[in-house]
């Protein structure tokens, strides 16, 4: 399979400095909690949370979709829509009540994913809730949501790398590459 580079290390080190300068400036003399989703996010989150010069802490939560997910050939092919009912897999550790949250995720796509979080987040009552999404696919979306902090907007392909994933691979390519779909 052969993969193009979309968006570079080098591009994406630039892009997650300028985004943990904005985060620092929204909560200067305050302090975090980056709550990653599981497992796409997790690079982002590395790399952003040491951009960030406010107290932080982590936190990660696991998700996974209801409804038959098609095979990652499929998948490539025609993409997927979640149904948006999504069940936890993983909660938080640790109560976000009052504190400042940043929900970091790998991508924005159709949005019922990130829909899904931020209400049921809220639900806890933080103090603030924002969204941080390294990619963002707008010509997908269905629900009306949008990330507070944008790394890159995208075209509708199918991208791997920085923690994004086909069948569970890919996950530790340096740069952002597109899967071409034939
Ligand atoms: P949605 O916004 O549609 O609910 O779902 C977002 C999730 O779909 C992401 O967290 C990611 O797991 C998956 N996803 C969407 N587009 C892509 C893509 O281009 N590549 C990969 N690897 N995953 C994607």
């Amino acid at each position: 399979m052969e993969l193009k580079i979309l968006i570079s290390r080098q591009e994406i080190a630039e892009r997650v400095a300028a985004l943990g300068t904005e985060i620092t400036r929204d909560f200067a003399q305050e302090s975090v909690v980056l709550v990653g989703v599981l497992k796409g996010a997790a690079i982002f989150l590395s790399d952003l949370a040491r951009q960030v010069q406010v107290n932080a802490t982590f936190d990660f939560i696991g998700v996974s979709s209801y409804g038959a997910r098609p095979n990652p050939a499929e998948e490539l092919q025609h993409g997927w829509d979640s149904t948006g009912e999504v069940r936890l897999t993983k909660d938080l550790d640790q109560p976000i009540a009052d504190k400042n949250v940043i929900l970091v995720e790998d991508i924005l796509d159709t949005g019922l994913t990130l829909t899904y979080l931020k209400n049921n987040l809220l639900a806890r009552k933080p103090r603030t809730l924002r969204l941080a999404a390294l990619l963002d696919k707008p010509s997908r979306r269905k629900m009306p949501i949008r990330a507070d902090y944008t790394g890159f907007t995208i075209p509708d392909e199918f991208v791997v790398g920085y923690g994004l994933d086909y069948a569970e691979l890919y996950r530790n390519l340096p740069d952002i590459c597109i899967i071409p779909r034939e």
